[in-house]
């Protein structure tokens, strides 16, 4: 098991697939949804600030700042700090950089990069997860496709969320979009349950694996939905800092993320920046 079993957002795979025993998927109750509700919106609100104020110019490390400072305001506490040693409220990951970027004074953000901003809150007692993906001033026009096809990808996840639909009707979905677009679909990191626990179970698959612990969806499971997307090879690496992972070809990735609740009808997402 690697050190990254268990990061942000996302759980490496194959460990994700170790089900400790005992391990179950939580259904959550009505007023431990409304208390969902209240976190994700939280992340939605930071989020929403962030896509507007980012600008070229700025560091990864100002939009950190603002990330924490406007969680606490609203009586939430960042999930990513200090969660298994992340220093960050945010994840800034930036072109290349796939997921789990630290967020740094140095790292000016120009225009044309894609900016990948991942965050959660933790608030009275449950969290709430979602990532967006920023084009920052003039990208070029595959950056811009690449980003809408990423975002389509997960909406594309979301439309399955429904009782009696599995995990793997959300996985297949979620390939299915990210073929026809000719992008590739990340295979090392998968979405994962939310709610006590800012991972938890069941694995969220992007694409069909036989290997994976199908499971019917229920009403009353909360899903985070997340995505990964690249331009060139699906392949990441690690960089040295141990955290931040980067394309192994160099070239463009990017992702979205919500936080899902399965309803009786099918879905709602918590994280809807729409309702902010
Ligand atoms: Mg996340
Ligand atoms: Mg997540």
């Amino acid at each position: 098991m690697n050190f990254l079993t268990n990061l942000l957002p996302t759980v490496s795979f194959p460990p994700a697939l170790r089900v400790k025993p005992g391990q179950r998927i939580e259904l959550k109750s009505s007023s431990e949804i409304e208390t969902m509700r209240a976190a994700s919106k939280i992340v939605a609100t930071v989020l929403k600030e962030i896509s507007e104020l980012t600008a070229a110019g700025m560091t990864t490390a100002d939009l950190d700042d603002h990330a924490e400072k406007r969680i606490r305001e609203m009586g939430a506490t960042p999930s990513f700090k200090g969660y298994h040693g992340f220093p960050a409220s945010i994840c800034a990951s930036v072109n290349n950089e796939v997921v789990h970027g630290i967020p740094r004074k140095r790292k000016v953000i120009k225009s044309g990069d894609v900016v990948k901003i991942d965050t959660g809150a933790y608030y009275e007692g449950f969290h709430g997860d979602s990532c967006i993906t920023i084009a920052v001033g003039k990208v070029k026009p595959a950056a811009e496709r690449l980003i809408e096809a990423a975002q389509a990808a997960l909406y594309a996840g979301i439309e399955q969320v429904k009782p009696g639909n599995t995990l793997m009707d959300i996985a297949g979905a979620i390939e299915d979009s990210i073929k026809a677009s000719r992008f590739t679909v990340v295979e090392d990191f998968t979405g994962h349950g939310v709610g006590r626990n800012l991972h938890e179970e069941p694995a969220v698959f992007n694409f069909r694996n036989k290997r994976a612990p199908n499971v019917t969806l229920q009403p009353g499971m909360t899903l985070a939905i997340e995505p990964i997307v690249n331009a060139g090879t699906k392949h990441t690496r690690t960089l040295s800092d141990r955290w931040t992972v980067v394309t192994l070809d160099r070239a463009l990735s990017a992702q979205w993320e919500h936080t899902v609740l399965v309803t009786d009808a099918g879905y709602e997402i918590l994280t809807d920046r729409s309702k902010i």
